[in-house]
């Protein structure tokens, strides 16, 4: 005879869901109690049984392989009904159980005691019970209350278990500390196939959160992370169970057999994610990235793979995806950039990491080296020589380019005056981020380490490039026109690239325009940047600039420019960037000019005279 359903059914099934404890892997305390309970009442069998919507899950399950039955041979489904301690005495000879296939086969029950596991608000999640296969007299008053005891030893243990934090008090979902262990457990289910991804899913940015909970409230914020769990939750396909991480930030497992699977499985989990969230009638509106990551592939365990998707979300909010997959090469790239921007800090101070080296100039009829380019070149002590190209767009994002640039110019006018002290006068440009020019002070910092070198300020050039990242630019004029009136002049580098260039002209108050490598390299063969130079030195020599072109790497590149009409040149051809002495020795033996150089590029004219 089946047992009848409670009245309180709904919630009692609610409640046993918020516990978290169906399927969950055997736990040590709850194993104690059952064998404990087998020794008091001398039983061979003794189970601590939730009763599911249609199955007896068993937390413990001592002298009993299964760790379930369906709930309709349950015992302990008739044990729910009551409040005090259920007993049979011989099961062949009770209607409601002679026919159960429990007591007829496997494992042969006789004896059944068991007593409800009740909630502090009245509702049994199941039983602790005990069970023999002989038939038995009923519990005495003293046994039936060791078994009470124990009941209420293992609700205390379920309830301690859920206040230890594995639920997010807002949203009611299961935390991080709660993902984390059951993506282990997933992993250690885990065969070669399926493999098990992690997805994490940010519903906002770090700042755009810390900005609603400062702007809005608390509360709003709260209301914010309920509702974009539902926004989550109503899209997911097989509803996976759904976990809160952290402000704003969810996640969820699933089995993927294959790429394709998951990859339309995210397409249509973050389809409209984006949607502004409504809390309290205000749209909120934010950004969003899914990351997903799998096992084995992306991590190794639990941590590496919530790092990885978290990783890969953060990758995708970025580059405005609705979802990416962890990506192992870019993780590492920014990993890197971490790190370098880090050892950046200890670079500066320390004296045998940076150094400076010049790259010549030449002035292309007559091949006279005209000035030299100081460049950064920084030898980092464990991963070696890193390129500026690389180093010091990482710290242009932070405010470290300062300390970055005084170094520079610190070392570049010593070198500069020791050159005049020994009679060589030489121009030298130095490179300058757009940041410099944005702090107040910097024209007067010029000015004063000008004074302290003894530097003639017609010795030292500027190069600027445009920046993406120049936020004020009635600021920065009025730096460049200080700079100007100290007699130290700008040149436009890397001309060409950016994306106002034709506007910029009129901005700067630039003397030379500087072409970027990347139309200079191909310039023998390339139609287009053959076009593109061509009209940047004739609009350029009309509004009064000289022109510069960086990256000659071959004879037929520095006759085209010369042809052309560009005034200097830098690159490969004449000279690879040098260190101060090497420099000074490159000029001794005369240069690009010198006659014993292989590849000369023809001289013509008046030059040849004068060469
Ligand atoms: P840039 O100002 O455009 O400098 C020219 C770059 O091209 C230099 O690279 C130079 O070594 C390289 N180069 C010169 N001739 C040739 C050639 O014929 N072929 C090729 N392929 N390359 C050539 P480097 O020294 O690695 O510097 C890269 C970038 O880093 C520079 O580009 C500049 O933007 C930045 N940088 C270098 N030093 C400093 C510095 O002291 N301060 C600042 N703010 N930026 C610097
Ligand atoms: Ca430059
Ligand atoms: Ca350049």
């Amino acid at each position: 005879m089946k047992a009848s359903i409670p009245a309180n059914e709904q919630d009692r099934l609610a409640a046993l869901r918020r516990f978290e404890l169906l399927d969950t892997p055997p736990e040590d305390a709850f194993d104690h109690i059952t064998r404990l309970a087998a020794k008091l009442l001398n039983v061979p069998i003794a189970l601590v049984s939730l009763i599911d919507e249609d199955r007896q899950w068993f937390k413990s399950h001592l002298g009993l392989p299964v760790r379930e039955t369906a709930r309709e041979f349950a015992f302990c489904a008739h044990a729910i009904h009551g409040n005090d301690v259920f007993m049979v005495a011989d099961a062949t000879l009770d209607p409601r159980f002679s026919d159960n296939p429990l007591v007829t086969k496997d494992p042969g029950i006789r004896f059944y005691a068991g007593a409800p596991l009740r909630t502090s608000d009245g509702l049994n999640l199941g039983t602790i019970c005990v069970i023999d296969r002989i038939p038995r007299p009923m519990l005495t008053p003293d046994e039936q209350e060791a078994l009470r005891n124990l009941s209420a030893m293992v609700m205390m243990l379920i309830e301690a278990r859920q206040a230890v934090g594995y639920l997010h008090p807002v949203t009611g979902l299961s935390n991080r500390f709660r993902f984390l262990k059951d993506i282990d457990n997933a992993l250690t289910e885990d065969g070669p196939a399926p493999r098990t991804a992690v997805v994490v899913f940010d519903m906002a940015a770090s700042d755009q959160y810390a900005t609603l909970a400062r702007s809005l409230g608390h509360a709003m914020a709260d209301l914010f992370e309920v509702a974009a769990a539902r926004r989550i939750a109503d899209r997911l396909p097989g509803r996976p169970k759904l976990y809160h991480l952290s402000a704003a930030r969810f996640g969820c497992l699933l089995p993927a057999p294959d790429d394709d699977a998951l990859a339309s499985w995210l397409d249509a989990a973050t389809a409209g994610l984006g949607a502004p969230i409504l809390c309290q009638g205000v749209p909120i509106v934010t950004s969003n990235g899914t990351g997903a990551a799998l096992f084995p592939s992306d991590g190794a365990n639990a941590l590496e793979l919530l790092r990885a998707a978290t990783t890969a979300a953060h990758q995708a909010m970025e580059g405005k995806a609705p979802w990416c997959r962890y990506d192992a090469a870019r993780d590492h790239a920014s990993q890197r950039a971490f790190h370098l921007l880090r050892d950046l800090v200890p670079a500066v101070a320390a004296t045998d990491q940076f150094r400076i080296v010049y790259q010549p100039k030449i002035d292309l009829r007559s091949r006279a080296c005209v000035g030299s380019e100081a460049l950064l070149r920084w030898v980092h002590p464990e991963l070696g020589p890193i390129s500026p190209a690389e180093f010091i767009p990482l710290a242009e994002r932070t405010a470290f380019v300062r300390p970055i640039t005084d170094w520079v110019l610190n070392a570049t006018l010593a070198q500069v005056a020791r050159w005049e002290k020994s009679g060589l006068r030489l121009r030298t440009s130095i490179n300058l981020s757009m940041l410099d020019l944005e702090a107040d002070d910097f024209s007067s910092r010029i000015a004063a380490l000008l004074d302290r070198y003894g530097v003639p300020p017609d010795l030292i050039d500027f190069e600027v490039t445009e920046s993406a990242l120049m936020q004020d630019r009635g600021k920065v004029n009025r730096q460049f026109q200080r700079i100007r009136q100290l007699g130290i002049e700008f040149e436009i580098d890397d001309f060409g690239t950016g994306q106002s260039a034709l506007s910029y002209l009129k901005h700067i108050p630039a003397s030379v325009v500087k072409i970027d490598k990347m139309f200079v390299q191909a310039l023998a063969t390339d139609r287009n940047d053959q076009i593109m130079v061509r009209s940047t030195i004739d609009l350029a020599h009309e509004l009064g600039f000289r022109v510069v072109a960086e990256g000659i790497e071959t004879v037929e590149v520095y006759d085209w420019l010369r042809t052309h009409g560009c005034d200097i040149g830098q690159g490969y051809l004449m000279s690879r960037p040098l260190e101060a002495p090497a420099f000074e020795a490159w000029l001794r033996a005369g240069g690009f000019a010198s006659p014993q150089r292989p590849n000369q590029p023809a001289l013509c004219g008046a030059d040849a005279q004068s060469a």
